[in-house]
């Protein structure tokens, strides 16, 4: 069926020379392409999607929610609800996707196929959504080989690199050695240079692991703002050091937009280690990136069925370029502003990861220069959840769960440089 006369179009439209290439383009490329109207009713297909989807009869889905023709799961094999379902948070949102890495049970067979899903939102009166899927079965195989290799390699270098930042250290420490001052800053930058290297296979190790699906979340009720503001106000001395203005519960300096409401208390499910990874990592870029006299705002607010986490700075800012690829492994932005400043590319990759392991999504916003907020979003519990899941946990490990953090105007950090 052409893209200009589906069941609910049958006038064609636009029959100029640029619709007809689009037309045969969208049939001839490998990537499924889905285009639905703003309410999510499947309007198009294009024949890879046909045979992607596994549905016999196209026409039959004209006119279907495409939730009934795109069913996922997680890479792991984990049903997804409906809160933590990114493709369905970005339909109803109008938040875009990007590669979302999943597994698709495909119509009728209920066949298995490793999938990486955007959602492009159309802007206009109309509106509606294009969606793509493309078959990642080969990547992932290849990739699966690489971990492999990075992972064994990581692993064995780690220990001489270890051995190589411990004589060195000994040879800096005045009581196991003496130097003479030259010696001594040739020494410090090799030393700096090791460390690098060891935190280099640290993140090489944990990003292999969780490609791998060695590292599976341990989901934990949590009170959210309690946890969060624990997690970040650990980072009080190395602002205060660093001279940056910290705030908890803003998304601002004057903490009025947002970034935690006093009547809110806000429960999550989650993994509590993912969970500090994922705000540390977040804050330590924040102060890698912000120069002295800037601000760092974090805030915790419950958005409907998600936990909405803001992680804001005033820094240098990431270009709309970079911003792209910021979450890909390995990927550093490359200006006068970050090349001094040292950096794996790692960090966001395994914070991302981290987050989608807990049906979350992160994203981030950003002014060139200005700064940037990192935004993660994860499936909120009621309270009536909360109480059922933590009963359910004590019982499991007979254990008394965490008791909740009510937020009051004196468990907030107030505004100004941290004294
Ligand atoms: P890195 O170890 O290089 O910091 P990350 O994966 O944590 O690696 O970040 C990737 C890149 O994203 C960084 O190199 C930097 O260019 C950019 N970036 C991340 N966080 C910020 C921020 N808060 N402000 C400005 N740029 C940032």
């Amino acid at each position: 069926m052409s893209l200009f006369k589906s069941k609910n179009n049958p006038a064609p439209v636009a029959q100029n020379n640029s619709s007809q290439f689009a037309d045969v383009a969208l049939r001839m490329i490998s990537e499924a392409v889905i285009m639905t109207n703003r309410a999510g009713v499947i309007q198009y297909l294009n024949p890879a999607a046909v045979t992607m989807t596994g549905c016999k009869a196209p026409e039959n889905v004209y006119g279907l929610d495409y939730g009934l023709l795109i069913r996922i799961e997680t890479k792991e094999g984990r049903e997804l609800p409906e809160a933590e379902n990114p493709l369905l948070q970005a339909t109803r949102t109008g938040q875009p996707l990007d590669n979302y890495e999943c597994v698709m049970i495909q119509a009728g067979s209920d066949k298995r196929l490793p999938v990486a899903i955007s959602v492009i939102p159309v802007p206009g009166l109309s509106g509606g959504f294009i969606l793509t899927l493309r078959d990642i079965t080969k990547e992932l195989a290849e990739e699966g080989e690489q971990t492999e290799f990075i992972s064994t390699a990581s692993h064995e270098m780690r220990t001489p690199v270890a051995s190589i930042e411990g004589y060195l250290s000994l040879a800096l420490n005045p009581q196991t050695a003496t130097i003479d001052e030259r010696a001594r800053g040739y020494l410090t930058s090799a030393h700096t240079a090791a460390q690098h290297l060891g935190k280099l296979f640290r993140d090489l190790l944990d990003t292999t692991k969780l490609d791998d699906g060695h590292i599976r979340p341990n989901f934990v009720p949590t009170e959210m703002i309690g946890a969060v503001k624990q997690i970040s106000d650990d980072f009080i001395v190395r602002m205060r050091e660093a001279k940056l203005n910290y705030r908890f519960g803003s998304t601002d300096p004057t903490g009025a937009a947002g970034g935690l409401r006093l009547d809110q208390v806000v429960y999550g499910f989650v993994d509590p280690n993912f969970l500090r990874e994922i705000i540390d990592n977040l804050l330590d870029n924040a102060l890698k990136y912000t120069p002295a006299g800037g601000s760092v705002y974090v805030g915790v607010l419950g958005d409907g069925d998600r936990v909405l986490i803001n992680v804001t700075d005033t820094g240098v800012g990431i270009s709309s370029t970079d911003l792209q690829h910021i979450f890909q492994k390995f990927y550093r932005a490359d200006n006068s502003d970050t090349r001094e400043i040292g950096g794996t590319g790692l960090g966001l990759y395994i914070t991302k990861q981290r987050v989608e392991a807990m049906g979350g999504r992160i994203w981030a916003e950003s002014a060139f220069g200005e700064g940037t907020t990192f935004y993660v979003s994860l499936p909120r519990l009621s309270a009536e959840e909360y109480e059922k899941r933590s009963i359910a946990l004590r019982n499991a490990a007979q254990a008394p769960p965490t008791q909740p953090v009510q937020p009051t105007p004196n468990n907030i950090t107030q505004g100004g440089i941290v004294k």
